[in-house]
């Protein structure tokens, strides 16, 4: 396993619609692997395969709850919406407002070709349509809702000198 190198905005890949995946070979398990190992290292709720340079419909989330694989993944259902801050591993240090979907309903393949269906509310749901507009070639800076703000970490807390 590897962490590889995100992409991140400007880089033209990242525009590029990603290709259907036929059969996983050993070369796209472990693109998986080190797409899954790539986005922990880097405190991400999810990676897409162009943001690693490689145009195959493949994407990978966690959310907390152990990490999920998607592959050829395609959006049956949606419903809802709601209004948040979002963030992109290829847009470093910038979160923006979009609106999402509150719920969306997953068909995607596993690993494995297996087919499967996911279903998601809230950062879920957000993290899916997400991951699913990169394989399409777009990044959430395209629908932003004014501008992209700083991430602001909160200052640690002083220690008391003794
Ligand atoms: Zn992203």
């Amino acid at each position: 396993m590897a962490i590889r190198q995100i992409r991140v905005q400007g880089d033209e890949i990242l525009n590029k619609k990603s290709r259907i995946v036929k059969e996983i070979t050993p070369r796209q398990e472990e693109l998986i692997k080190d797409m899954i190992e790539t986005m922990h290292d880097a405190d991400g709720v999810g990676l897409a395969a162009p943001q690693v340079g490689v145009l195959r419909r493949i994407a990978v989330i966690d959310v907390g709850e152990g990490p999920i694989v998607l592959v050829n993944p395609e959006v049956i259902e949606t419903s809802g919406e709601q209004t948040g801050q979002e963030g992109c591993l290829s847009v470093p240090g910038k979160v923006g407002i979009v609106t999402r979907p509150n719920y969306v309903k997953v068909k995607a393949f596993n690993e494995k070709m297996e087919e499967f269906e996911i279903e998601g509310e809230e950062l879920l749901a957000r993290a899916l349509v997400h991951e699913i507009d990169h394989l399409d070639g777009h990044v959430y800076t395209e629908i932003v809702q004014g501008e992209l703000m700083d991430v602001t970490y909160e200052e640690p807390e002083e220690e008391d000198e003794a």
